[in-house]
């Protein structure tokens, strides 16, 4: 990738203009106040290079494709000058975190850049990774080159997969060292998102007993994002149920893909029901319902199969958050309580939608959730990889002595295995399933490719060395998550060994 300029010093007096014709600001989040926010300038990156774009971001955007290349997009987005009509800050929030209490949090090392129009309604952009702010607490105000290309990788990998998520559109870098558990260096991701707002946006408010802003960020909540509970009786009551849903389907969006989020805190959850904050994630390679992606997590609290139950607590702290706009005593938290409801039925429903889905069944029986089951305690028990079972399964031979080999050899429990296959012939059989038509339905909801831990680790070591184009290749590749790609058949592989020892933390 040609590199760009340098930026001119920040907070040169004259700010440029965009260089994108008709980019109308809308600032709604500015808007709220300063109790919500801290206006202050980024830190640039000193020397800045482009590490990656998305062009699929951008298009999103509606921006020309070219519009990195010039010298004012670099500095913008690398924390340098912002343009004309930005208008950066850092929101305050707080959160739980482990489950926990974790007082003011904030964003400690983001600052918004504004909201702009785009063909598909206004986007907030961010920038993570742009220096200190108010709320950085102990930590340096940077990210590293290395989780920002995981995050940038992981948020478009997550669109193209059709879950919803915050986006990427790309990363500078810098040779600025940066200090972890060894020395690395600084990034930018520049992140999209209609809102940044989180359920400890909330839990701030609340806990600092301020009501009037706690219900100014709901109403604004309602009537950007969730215009449809302004009729409801108790558009607060209402708001919580909308968010439960949208969390709910969202569960079952990672379950059915195998991914671990890392950190499921409530600073990290999103008001809208987006992925958000990737930090130590990981999609299961084996199967593996303990599987704990992030190396801190000594516990095993954000354990694969146990983010359901968490994003349920989550959010019960988010209706905690609530209460003092819906009223005092019983009956209120009565109201709450019943909004939150939905998850249990919602949650259930919706994965066995997806697994029913990944199986290719199309009719809906009563013992459908034992041949899922069976065939999960199957996988668990030999440790069989996800994605590569799933994405073998499409090409199941329905008819009795069909030769299913290349599944069936991914099991030690061979004998387990054809009892299973014997009844989901059966259960194919029985709703007239037509082999060929089902494999297509099956590779359009089981991904052929998935951002595993080592191919992210390829890119970053070479990007270490001054190479980024494995990032961007990859991320052509994970653009096309459910197309055979035979050229990139190497992506969709077993992991190596040497997989098993990468480590991945909360430091990023
Ligand atoms: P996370 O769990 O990574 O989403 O971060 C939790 C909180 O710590 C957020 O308020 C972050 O803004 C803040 N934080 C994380 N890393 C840093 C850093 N290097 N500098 C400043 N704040 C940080
Ligand atoms: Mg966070």
């Amino acid at each position: 990738m040609p590199q760009g300029q340098p930026p001119g010093p920040a907070g040169s007096a004259q700010a440029p203009d965009a260089p994108i014709d008709g980019l109308r600001w809308t600032h709604r989040f500015a808007g709220l106040g300063e109790r919500f926010h801290t206006r202050l300038p980024s830190t640039p990156l000193p020397d800045p290079h482009w590490v990656a774009i998305s062009d699929s971001a951008a298009a999103a955007l509606g921006w020309p494709a070219d519009w990195w290349r010039h010298q004012q997009s670099l500095a913008a987005f690398s924390g340098g000058t912002p343009w004309r009509g930005m208008q950066p800050l850092a929101s305050v929030y707080s959160g739980h975190q482990f489950g926990v209490w974790a007082g003011q949090l904030g964003d400690g090392r983001a600052i918004l850049l504004g909201e702009v129009d785009t063909p598909s309604g206004p986007m907030e952009i961010q920038l993570k990774g742009s220096g200190l702010t108010p709320y950085s607490r102990m930590g340096d105000g940077r990210a590293v080159l290395r989780s920002s290309i995981r995050e940038f990788l992981c948020s478009e990998a997550m669109f193209h997969l059709g879950i919803p998520t915050t986006r990427a559109l790309a990363i500078s870098g810098s040779a600025l060292p940066v200090r972890r558990e060894t020395v690395e260096t600084a990034a930018v991701v520049t992140r999209l998102s209609p809102s940044f707002i989180r359920f400890g946006h909330f839990e701030h408010f609340c806990h600092h007993d301020q009501h009037a802003e706690l219900r100014q960020l709901a109403d604004f909540v309602i009537r950007h994002h969730y215009p449809e509970c302004l009729d409801a009786p108790q558009p607060y009551v209402a708001l919580l149920e909308a968010v439960t849903r949208r969390t709910a389907r969202l569960l079952a969006d990672w379950q059915a893909v195998g991914f671990a989020h890392g950190v499921m805190n409530t600073d990290n959850m999103s008001i809208l029901g987006l992925t958000i904050d990737y930090g130590p994630f990981g999609f299961l390679d084996a199967f593996d319902p303990g599987f704990i992606c992030n190396h801190s997590d000594t516990q095993g609290r954000y354990a694969y199969a146990r983010q359901p139950n968490v994003a349920l607590w989550n959010l019960h702290a988010l209706a905690q958050a609530l209460l003092p706009l819906v009223g005092e005593g019983e009956e209120a938290s009565d109201l709450l309580l019943e909004a939150l409801e939905p998850y249990r039925t919602e949650f259930p429903a919706a994965l066995e939608a997806r697994m029913r889905a990944k199986l290719g069944l199309a009719t809906e029986q009563p013992a459908d959730r034992e041949l899922i089951d069976g065939l999960l305690k199957l996988m668990a028990a030999d440790r069989v990889d996800f994605t590569i079972a799933f994405r073998r399964l499409a090409d199941f031979g329905s008819a009795a002595g069909a030769d299913n080999a290349a599944v069936r050899d991914l099991f030690l429990d061979r004998a387990g295995f054809d009892a299973w296959a014997g009844r989901y012939q059966a259960r194919l059989q029985a709703e007239d399933s037509l082999d060929a038509e089902r494999a297509v339905r099956m590779k359009r909801v089981n991904p052929k490719f998935v951002l595993r831990n080592h191919l992210a680790e390829v890119a970053i070591r070479q990007a270490g060395q001054g190479d980024f184009s494995e990032v961007q290749r990859l991320l052509k590749v994970l653009e096309r998550p459910y197309d055979e790609q035979p050229e990139h058949s190497a992506d969709a592989g077993f992991p190596p060994d040497w997989a098993q020892h990468i480590e991945v933390s909360c430091s990023s």
